[in-house]
């Protein structure tokens, strides 16, 4: 992929495609990491004379225009954060829009109205992806969080930018930092993985089984492979459809010498809620009426011992329910291991960032991996078409 340091900018109409998905609420932006963190992107251009017209998708109005998912409440919170204007255009296509971008002065920004409010986004439709192409000369693409997704926005229009496509400051830096746990990770190399399904992760497990040498499971996830394993597990949430799927992770952990860490005592409660009875039980006498919501205090210890002794540990996923304060200490002694590791620590899942920022370690892991799906798709294996397209135009 060409760096944002190697496109000329100055003077040129600069299409940046971000991930201003963000949570609103009563007409305002209710929670803004996604805006912060493409901030240095477009700074970078603005400071350098490019002129951004910035677009981007949010919530699912499915192909029609419905003003609960505009954009205006992002283009005046974005106006407030970069201290420029932020013009908001009536649309992403068509004559006005075109001309907006066309009369944009140095300075200021373009923001796009809702990309989804046109079903041609979605369906990578080549005639949708020419005319957002036509509204900019070249190419920025920050919305790591949309890779996974072929649009017309994130894939269609890039082939219309050959040798000036190039890869924002985020997505640069997610790229770079999940790479480096698929090629050539420092060893040893720790995965934590909760939350609540098998089903879920399990792809992002069989491509890790090649990759790590240690794998600690956690959360509801948990009670599967203890199953598998003979182990009692009460009332405790389980996959019965997923036996097998984790039965052959089991095997092919063994033959691949990936030492797998299992619960080894839980916080077990009569319901999943707070104020329920709670206990502390041995993996080998889970009382039957009970069900887990956290590993415990035990678990907690070994896993927190092995991401201490780890040299690169990527973690997803919580340990039990831990929006519950009762259920969350599991989660949270992970939280507070990461920086006893000495190397390489990413965390990604919308749960394991509010679990690490709940405890005040969000600066101190390496990379915090906000791509939700992209994530765990690239951590997969998988090509992401946003960065193949990237790649493909560079
Ligand atoms: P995921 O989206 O798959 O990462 O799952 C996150 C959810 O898993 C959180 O909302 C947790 O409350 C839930 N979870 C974690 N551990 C358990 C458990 N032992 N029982 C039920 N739900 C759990």
């Amino acid at each position: 992929m060409r760096a944002l340091s190697e496109l000329a900018v100055a003077g040129k109409r600069v299409f940046v495609r971000v991930d201003f998905n963000v949570p609103l609420a009563d007409g305002r932006v209710a929670e803004d990491t996604r805006i912060e963190a493409s901030l240095p992107t477009l700074r970078t251009i603005l400071a350098q004379g490019g002129r951004p017209v910035v677009a981007s998708h949010l919530g699912r109005p499915k192909g029609v225009r419905n003003e609960k998912y505009s954009l205006a409440p992002v283009a005046s919170h974005l106006a407030g954060l970069l201290g420029c204007r932020v013009t908001l255009a009536k649309d992403c296509v068509g004559r006005d829009v075109a001309a907006a971008a066309t009369n944009l002065p140095p300075g200021e920004v373009l923001l796009l109205e809702n990309l989804r409010f046109h079903p041609q986004e979605e369906k990578n439709d080549p005639a949708f992806a020419a005319e957002l192409a036509a509204l900019a000369d070249c190419y920025v693409n920050d919305a790591f969080g949309a890779a996974h997704r072929a649009h017309a926005s994130t894939a269609g229009m890039v082939s219309h930018f050959k040798g000036c496509a190039a890869a924002g400051l985020l997505l640069e830096r997610e790229v770079s930092f999940l790479s480096r746990l698929l090629v050539a990770p420092e060893r040893p190399f720790l995965a934590v993985l909760g939350g609540a399904k098998v089903s879920d992760k399990i792809a992002v497990i069989e491509s890790l089984l090649a990759r790590v040498q240690g794998l600690c499971i956690g959360g509801a996830m948990a009670y599967t492979f203890l199953k598998v394993l003979g182990k009692p597990i009460g009332r405790s949430l389980v996959e019965d459809d997923k036996l097998d799927v984790a039965r052959d992770a089991i095997a092919r952990a063994k033959s691949a010498g990936v030492e797998v860490l299992l619960p080894t005592d839980h916080v077990a409660a009569d319901r999943p809620e707070a104020g329920a009875v709670v206990r502390t039980v041995s993996a080998d006498a889970f009382p039957p009426d009970l069900l887990g919501v956290d590993i415990g205090p035990e678990t907690a210890r070994r896993y927190a011992e092995a991401v201490a002794a780890a040299h690169t540990v990527l973690w997803n996923g919580p340990m039990g329910i831990f929006e519950i304060p009762a259920f969350s200490a599991g989660t949270r002694a992970v939280a507070d291991a990461l920086p006893r590791c000495k190397g390489t620590t990413v965390v990604g899942g919308g749960d394991s960032i509010a679990a690490l920022a709940q405890a005040g370690k969000l600066d101190a892991v390496t990379h915090v991996s906000t791509g939700g799906g992209a994530s765990l798709e690239f951590l997969e294996g998988k090509v992401l078409p946003g960065v193949q397209a990237l790649e493909e135009a560079a």
